[in-house]
């Protein structure tokens, strides 16, 4: 098969062009990820906070980890760096139907 009559080569888009396509439709009330404190606060490392790629984790000044859950482009980096380097305090699920991100192509 001649692949390439059907696939057109990748176009280069800059992060910004690709952050200004996406969009989010926030389920108010209804967070598709929540921390468990208790266990945040005896996590030494706190992964979280490195491998989102959108930083929807801080610490506050008390040293707290702080979350938004509303910018969440739905990688999945954070739950599994919890899962597997951190206390599990972090509990993820996908949002619900037509809410959470989106990406617009073109
Ligand atoms: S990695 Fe998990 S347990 Fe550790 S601070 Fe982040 S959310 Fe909490």
């Amino acid at each position: 098969m001649d692949v390439q009559r059907f696939l057109k080569p990748m176009q280069e888009i800059s992060l910004d062009d690709k952050v200004g396509k996406t969009q989010f439709k926030i389920d108010s009330g209804h967070p598709h990820m929540k921390i468990d404190p208790s266990l945040c606060v005896s996590c030494s490392d706190k992964p979280c906070l490195y491998v989102c790629p959108v930083r929807n984790f801080r610490l506050d000044e008390a040293g707290k980890i702080v979350m938004s859950w509303e910018g969440c482009i739905e990688c999945g980096g954070a739950i599994v760096a919890c899962q597997r380097l951190g206390r599990r305090g972090l509990t993820w699920e996908y949002p619900r139907g037509g809410f959470g991100v989106r990406h617009i192509r073109g």
